[in-house]
């Protein structure tokens, strides 16, 4: 009978040298006392399971005390043209787009004000260029839909069980910061202080470096936050980006891998009307 094979212990190396790079180290955690609390009862209902812990502040590099992802999809659009039902109910799960708008205007102005000189542990090309080839791709792809929507896209925040306590609109072409931001701070506000957050999300490379450089959010909401990318999109950034933000490759991540906003939107697909059609001709 053959020996079971075991498996080689995971060593990330660099894909242009076999030199064995050692593990990135994370800042070092001031070890705070755990607390004790409640998230708030919407959040409970959405899932007891995530949001039902009533001791906060394991330190983010032990993995924290939630993990949660934020991703947007630009499919699921409205048509200016098919306008708006009478108000009947007030959304339970959508953000009203004033509490967007408002985030917007806070990012619009401190983006205004003289970065912070932020030493990261990734260099800023790697970073910027991401940065860049994304909004072009994106930007480019969205605009053409503007003349005929006006909701482009939603925002969704979900819980490590793949079930979104919120959704936000997106009515500009591109996906913009603020959805995203705005659907933390407000996840925050149902928060007990010291819940220490780790935020996957496919740019959360970017977003991390904004908050760092920007008062886009409070100290007390960004010394508790956590971004990581997602698992399948980390393979789209720069290495020297990957070995930070890399799920697989950080500290207190275990198999969270960021990728349930995926499979919610396949989910929802049924809800996605047909935009394309053929005939006997095509
Ligand atoms: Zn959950
Ligand atoms: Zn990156």
């Amino acid at each position: 009978m053959q020996e079971p094979l075991t498996p080689a212990p995971f060593s990330p190396t660099s894909p242009s040298t076999s030199t064995p790079i050692s593990p990135i180290a994370l800042p070092p955690t001031i070890l705070e006392p755990l607390t004790t609390g409640h998230y708030a009862s919407i959040l409970i209902q959405r899932c007891p399971a995530c949001f039902g812990g009533t001791v906060f502040g394991r330190p983010l590099d032990e993995g924290g005390d939630i993990h949660i992802t934020t991703d947007g999809n630009f499919h699921h659009h409205h048509r200016h043209s098919a306008g708006d039902c009478p108000k009947f109910y007030e959304p339970a799960y959508f953000l009203p787009k004033l509490e967007v708008d408002a985030v917007g205007c806070q990012i619009n102005k401190v983006r205004k004000q003289i970065p912070r000189v932020v030493k990261g542990l990734v260099p800023d090309e790697a970073i910027d260029h991401y940065q860049s080839s994304y909004q072009a791709a994106d930007g480019k792809k969205q605009k053409a839909t503007m003349d005929s929507f006006d909701d482009t896209g939603v925002m969704a925040l979900i819980c490590h069980h793949d079930i979104p306590p919120f959704f936000a609109n997106i009515d500009t072409p591109g996906e913009q910061q603020k959805y995203a931001v705005a659907l933390i701070q407000h996840l925050y506000s149902l928060l007990p202080l010291q819940t220490n957050v780790i935020l996957l999300y496919d740019v959360g490379c970017v977003l991390s470096c904004s908050l760092a450089q920007y008062d886009i959010l409070p100290d007390s909401i960004v010394s508790c936050l956590r971004f990581t990318t997602t698992a399948m999109h980390v393979y789209g950034h720069e290495w020297a980006c990957q070995l930070v933000y890399n799920p697989r490759m950080a500290n207190g991540l275990s198999l969270s891998d960021g990728e349930g906003t995926e499979r919610l939107w396949s989910r929802f697909i049924r809800l996605i009307g047909i935009q394309q059609s053929s005939s006997v001709r095509d």
